[in-house]
């Protein structure tokens, strides 16, 4: 049985990655391994961030580890607002108040393209590997759906109609960034 940390403190990420791996892993979470204290962001990149957080478990707790970070990446806006993607409206903003943000500053952009990327860091048997997921989507004009997350409400994936927030949770995972970017993962860890 190989023991890898998610440098995550949410238990449902945990759960899904775990299963996905299967019995031959054990995947802990940092709550699993006493690492109560919040590990700062301050990368200017999502890899840097990725690696900061895998880094610092790798150093203090001495586990292989694997970390992600995400951002929603805005075309018109220069690829806004990436890195800050959780706190685009401020430190203690609502996922609503990122919402508003966003469409208030494309307000009138014909140019709506944009895409979710997630890095994650894995840091095993010494060696430190990035794997990215992609999905290429648009923003909509206003928010439609209640499930997911975040900004699924306004995301449009490529090649669908309706917005993340409209789609079933399965067919969500199957081409989101994040499912994308695991992918990438188990089939490292697997071989
Ligand atoms: P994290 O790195 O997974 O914590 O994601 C950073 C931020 O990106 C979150 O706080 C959300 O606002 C946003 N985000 C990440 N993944 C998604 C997604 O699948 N749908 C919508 N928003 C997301």
């Amino acid at each position: 049985m190989r023991t890898i940390v998610f440098a995550t403190a949410n238990p449902n990420k945990v759960r899904e990655v775990g299963a996905s791996l299967g019995p031959g892993f054990s995947i802990l979470s940092l709550p699993d391994i006493g690492c109560t204290e919040e590990i700062a962001e301050t990368g200017l990149t999502l890899e840097e961030n990725a690696l900061i957080k895998a880094r610092y478990v790798k150093q203090h707790f001495g586990y292989d580890c694997f970390s992600e970070d995400t951002g929603l990446e805005i075309q018109a806006l220069d690829g806004a607002p990436g890195v800050y993607t959780a706190r685009f409206a401020g430190p203690d903003c609502t996922p609503d108040d990122n919402i508003n943000l966003t469409l208030k500053k494309m307000q009138g952009m014909t140019t709506r393209a944009a895409r979710f990327r997630t890095i994650i860091a894995l840091i095993s048997g010494g060696q430190e590997t990035l794997f990215e997921g992609i999905i290429n989507g648009q923003i909509a004009t206003e928010p439609s759906g209640s499930g997911g997350f975040g900004y699924d409400p306004i995301f449009i994936p490529e090649g669908h109609f309706t917005t993340f927030a409209e789609m079933p949770l399965e067919a969500k995972k199957k081409i989101s960034h994040r499912g994308r970017a695991v992918a990438k993962l188990m089939d490292f860890l697997k071989v």
